[in-house]
């Protein structure tokens, strides 16, 4: 069974980068972008780009009326039993680090250390004046917007517009994160994919750098994705589910000598 082969490879394995998207946080209650019910099926992402929140009031008033609704999803997800073995692995020793997706947080939530974990998509719970740089908690930003504050400023006298510290559409990507993941991902020797489409770029490239370089390549997603002919395994279920099993059957192990 392609599972009895991924916790094999888990065990022979000390350097595992994970590389996790939306999938991995479906299980805590936040819908991912391309499943049926996703947050695509209900709105348009054309609207919410960098461009449209940059370029006018109308753009950021329609920005924050959008993640008036998104943040408490957010905000009250806990994290998985996906998230938690990721956390084993790291105590274990065999986690190098995380490069997620995701914006979500839940990875440090779970207990992973912050520079154990590379944010290619940014941060959903923090925020920043992009006058002054001073920053602010996102629970804050949304206490203004339930008080009736349709596009959040910085304080007087700035004044100046607060982004969320999310990458938008039509955003550069982060440039450090990008070359750190890239030079992770190289060095791993197990590069595990779980609850990633892989269709978003340049993030998608991850998985291919890392099998380039030598690593071997696991993918652990409910739907196909278009890295699983280069994979060496591909396990097809639930990521909660998958990685418990995963870490109970590395616990059941003799420990080596
Ligand atoms: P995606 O929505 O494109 O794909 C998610 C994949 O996960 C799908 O292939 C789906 O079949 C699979 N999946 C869903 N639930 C799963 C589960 N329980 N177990 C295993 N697999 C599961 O997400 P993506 O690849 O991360 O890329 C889209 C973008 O969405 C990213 O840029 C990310 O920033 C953003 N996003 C993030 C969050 C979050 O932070 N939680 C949520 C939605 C979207």
């Amino acid at each position: 069974m392609s599972i009895d082969r991924l916790a094999d490879l888990v065990a022979a394995s000390s350097r595992i980068v994970a590389f996790t998207g939306a999938g991995v946080s479906t299980e805590s209650g936040i819908p991912d972008f391309r499943s049926p019910g996703g947050v695509w099926d209900r709105f348009n992402p054309n609207e919410f780009t960098f461009q449209n929140f940059m370029g006018s009031e109308a753009g950021r008033r329609r920005y924050w009326e959008l993640g008036r609704t998104t943040f408490p999803v957010i905000r009250r997800a806990e994290p998985n039993p996906a998230h938690h073995a990721l956390v084993t692995l790291w105590r274990l020793g065999k986690l190098d680090c995380v490069i997620t997706q995701n914006i979500d947080n839940l990875h440090q939530r779970a207990g992973l250390p912050v520079d154990r974990v590379i944010e290619l998509h940014g941060n959903a719970t923090r925020a920043r004046c992009l006058a002054c740089e001073r920053p602010y908690e996102r629970e804050r930003i949304q206490e203004w917007l339930d008080a009736g504050v349709a596009i959040p400023a910085c304080d007087p006298p700035c004044g100046g517009i607060i982004k969320p510290r999310t990458i938008m559409f039509g955003e550069a990507m982060p440039r450090v994160e990008l070359e750190e993941a890239e030079r992770r991902a190289r060095a791993s020797d197990l590069f595990l994919v779980i609850g990633s489409s892989l269709v978003v770029y340049p993030a998608a490239y991850m998985p291919l750098h890392a099998k380039d370089a030598g690593a071997t390549l696991a993918i652990v997603n409910l739907a196909e994705t278009p890295h699983d002919g280069q994979a060496d395994v591909v396990v097809r279920g639930s990521a909660a589910a998958v990685l418990a099993q995963v870490t109970e059957r590395l616990s059941e192990r003799p420990s080596p000598r």
